[in-house]
């Protein structure tokens, strides 16, 4: 029998793979191909992997439950405790890169409340959350709270930069960066890609099976033109710890997060600006990181010093959101295939998206079930928008 069954996952899979992007739905997708032997190349625009929304100095794992037993609810809650596992593997805490400080949801507003009050009505295992009110709230997270909310023990946050350069230091894996990709053409044996290096130099590579994981501009090739994919803009604010915001160990979250202050400086996230693709750094967008800060976590506000400065660093890039916050993950056509739309949460739905996509490509046994599948397929994705049209 297990002799039966290897035979059919060599015959299945692929000897050779193409992936385009290197944020972290490429990164864990060469990584996930190239553990099971297939020979990857890995092609990015830019001069360095995670150069887009990737590029954050540091992203949380945020895992936002809701109340209903729907699919995108399973999704997240089989998402979040499948990240915990595979970074323990890629890139276990240490505080410099990973840090499992924990995470503080507040119900802060009236959305949050609800959400939160219909959680707390389910009984949920301590290790992955508890709910507390505000004074627990503050003991845990080392400054005064004004809400209560949700905990989570394991939540914490990592540098998605430096995820992604773990995820593809394997020999299986061939990078090429400054590689911009214009066209993909079906072969009798797989697909090529065609495009132009920043140089200028026109190049194309062949493989068996094209994986394209470079989030909104996916739309400019022919076979995902008709998906709905929407760029979203969004800005992080690098802040400098005051001596009273040192005091802070655990990330917080309300309309926005705040991460515990590394090497002197707190993160701040982050905003929401659609259909822009803009990535220059705006004082506006860090005074709305520090007005919702404001509102979740009023002491913290003041503890960083109330006002947005003219000097403060940030990063702005664009996320790439699907309908239905759900990631479009699997096949588009034979040998071509997706892990696209991670909207906000890719650190955490990358790593499970790319076990999805090595399930389909080598004939394992999935990951997640059947109906979950369903929901983030591209193909049933692109008939549901077509048909609403
Ligand atoms: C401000 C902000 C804060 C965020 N905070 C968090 C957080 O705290 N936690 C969390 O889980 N998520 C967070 N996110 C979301 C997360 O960053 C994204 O979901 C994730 O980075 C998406 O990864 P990706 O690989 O799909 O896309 P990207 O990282 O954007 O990667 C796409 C890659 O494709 C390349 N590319 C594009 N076109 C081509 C082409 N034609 N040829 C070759 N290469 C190409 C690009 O250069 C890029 O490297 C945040 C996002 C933003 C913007």
């Amino acid at each position: 029998m297990r002799n039966q069954l290897s035979a059919r996952v060599s015959q299945s899979s692929p000897r050779s793979a193409i992936v385009i992007g290197g944020g972290i739905a490429g990164c864990a997708t060469a990584h996930a191909l190239a553990q099971r032997g297939v020979e990857v190349t890995l092609i990015d625009r830019a001069t360095q992997l995670a150069s887009g929304a990737s590029g954050n100095p540091r992203g949380i794992l945020h895992a936002r439950f809701g109340a209903g037993d729907n699919p995108l609810h399973q999704f997240v809650l089989a998402a979040y405790q499948h990240a915990l596992r595979w970074l323990d593997e890629v890139l276990p805490v240490d505080g410099v890169a990973r840090a499992q400080c924990g995470l503080l949801q507040l119900a802060c507003n009236a959305v949050e409340v609800k959400r939160l009050g219909r959680l707390a009505q389910q009984t949920w295992p301590a290790h992955l959350m508890q709910f507390v009110d505000a004074a627990q709230a503050s003991e845990l997270v080392g400054i005064e709270m004004q809400f209560g909310g949700a905990w989570f023990p394991t939540g914490g946050w990592v540098v998605p930069p430096v995820l992604c350069a773990k995820l593809v230091s394997d020999a299986r894996i061939t990078q090429r960066l400054e590689y911009n990709a214009e066209s993909l053409v079906k072969t009798q044996t797989g697909w090529r890609v065609q495009g132009q290096t920043a140089q200028g130099v026109a190049w194309q590579a062949e493989a068996d099976v094209l994986v394209v994981c470079c989030a909104h501009t996916a739309n400019k090739f022919e076979q995902f033109a008709h998906f709905k994919l929407t760029p979203v803009r969004g800005q992080i604010s690098v802040v400098a710890r005051t001596p009273a915001s040192q005091a802070l160990r655990a990330v917080v979250c309300g309309d926005g997060y705040c991460a515990p202050s590394v090497s002197d400086e707190h993160v701040l996230g982050a905003t929401h600006t659609f259909d822009d693709e803009s990535t220059e750094v705006r004082s506006a967008d860090h005074a709305e990181n520090l007005a919702h800060l404001n509102a979740y976590a009023p002491i913290l506000h003041q503890a960083l010093g109330e006002r947005a400065n003219e000097d403060w660093q940030g990063r702005a890039s664009v996320r790439c959101s699907a309908p239905g916050s759900m990631p479009l993950v699997g096949r588009v056509d034979e040998g071509l295939y997706c892990s696209l739309g991670h909207g906000t949460r890719g650190l955490l739905t990358a790593g499970i998206s790319a076990e999805v996509l090595l399930a389909e490509l080598c004939g394992f046994p999935a990951p997640l079930p059947q109906n979950i599948l369903h929901e983030l397929a591209p193909l049933h994705r692109a008939r549901s928008v077509r048909s609403r049209v």
